[in-house]
């Protein structure tokens, strides 16, 4: 059956997909950009706890309601509750198919992960690779985007982290995807440089509140490196789908991420570190480590329901610019 509707729980070689036909579609980005807080409170209602990132309790409901065939759950490298969002979506009658980042981090264990994607996807690694090429002429051009935000500064955090996370899956299509960033760029391309502040790094998971970027542009700052979302994107551009997918930082551990890291602030001048981490999460336990490796101030920000950002979070923002402003 060609065209299936394909949720998945985080970037995966998307690229095996696309060049079987279907249609992968990234679930974090479809709840968060939805009616996110009933998406969460619909999987309480079901069971989930409330000591659960809200992630998981969207991801679930929003797979429900999103029309899908089926679900591949990135069940090694990505969350420690993969696996049980699975299986619940099995109960639920939506088949789900694991894919595992192998943790050792070996290009032998990622080449037999991806060969076993193409097996059941029924496509050769000729035609993955030939995808991969096309969705590469996409991702240079969202390389020029980024250097658009911290070097040129005719684009700004908020839309670099809109059209670096919407990457993951290109919003299910990829030559309308590129079509409207040639639309995005055109126009990006004749603006003024934004007046110059305090420049920001944004690490950790995508945030749960829609309104960050626009608040902490409000204070007069703004986010130069996106470090999840932009390897989302895939920036190494690698020629061959496991060395790419070997690169990708995320399902690795902190150290890895924070040799992309390092480099990145440095390069991009960054003044300050926001550092997110979402309730109930793992990850909360690597900002430890990010924390003491990085000496930029750094402020670590905790989301847990989606929503606009409560006084008090504003309120850290704020005092936190002041200070080193
Ligand atoms: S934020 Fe953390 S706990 Fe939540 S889905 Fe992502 S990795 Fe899992």
């Amino acid at each position: 059956m060609k065209n299936k509707r394909v949720g998945f729980t985080t970037s995966f070689p998307v690229e095996v997909l696309f060049a079987a036909g279907h249609t992968p579609i990234d679930l974090n980005n479809l709840f968060v950009g939805g009616n996110s807080a009933a998406h969460a409170r619909n999987a309480e209602l079901k069971g989930f706890p409330r000591t659960v990132c809200a992630w998981i309790k969207g991801n679930f409901d929003t797979a429900l309601h999103a029309n899908l065939d089926e679900v591949v759950a990135i069940v090694v490298g990505d969350c420690a509750n993969s696996a049980s969002l699975s299986s619940m979506l099995t109960l639920e009658g939506l088949p789900t198919l694991p894919f595992a980042y192998p943790p050792q981090r070996s290009r032998d264990a990622l080449d037999a992960s991806i060969r076993q994607l193409e097996e059941r996807y029924e496509v050769t690694r000729h035609q993955t690779q030939k995808t991969k090429e096309r969705l590469d002429e996409i991702r240079r051009k969202l390389i020029t985007l980024d250097e658009w935000t911290w070097k040129e500064r005719l684009v700004t955090g908020a839309e670099n982290h809109l059209w670096l996370v919407s990457s993951s899956d290109f919003n299910g299509d990829p030559d309308r995807f590129e079509e409207e960033l040639d639309r995005f760029m055109e126009s990006a391309a004749q603006r003024d440089p934004l007046p110059s502040g305090l420049r920001c790094a944004y690490l950790g998971v995508p945030p749960i509140h829609r309104d960050l970027y626009p608040r902490i542009a409000d204070l007069g700052a703004d986010v130069v490196f996106n470090e999840v979302q932009r390897q989302f994107s895939m920036p190494d551009l690698l020629p061959d789908i496991v060395d790419q997918y070997l690169a990708f930082t995320y399902p690795y551990s902190v150290f890895e991420r924070l040799e992309d890291i390092l480099p990145q602030l440095e390069k991009r001048a960054v003044d300050l570190v926001i550092s997110y981490t979402q309730s109930f999460c793992h990850l909360q336990i690597d900002n430890i480590i990010l924390k003491k490796k990085i000496a930029l101030p750094f402020l670590t920000l905790e989301g847990d329901w989606p929503e606009p950002l409560d006084n008090r979070t504003l309120l850290r923002l704020e005092s936190f610019f002041e200070v080193h402003g």
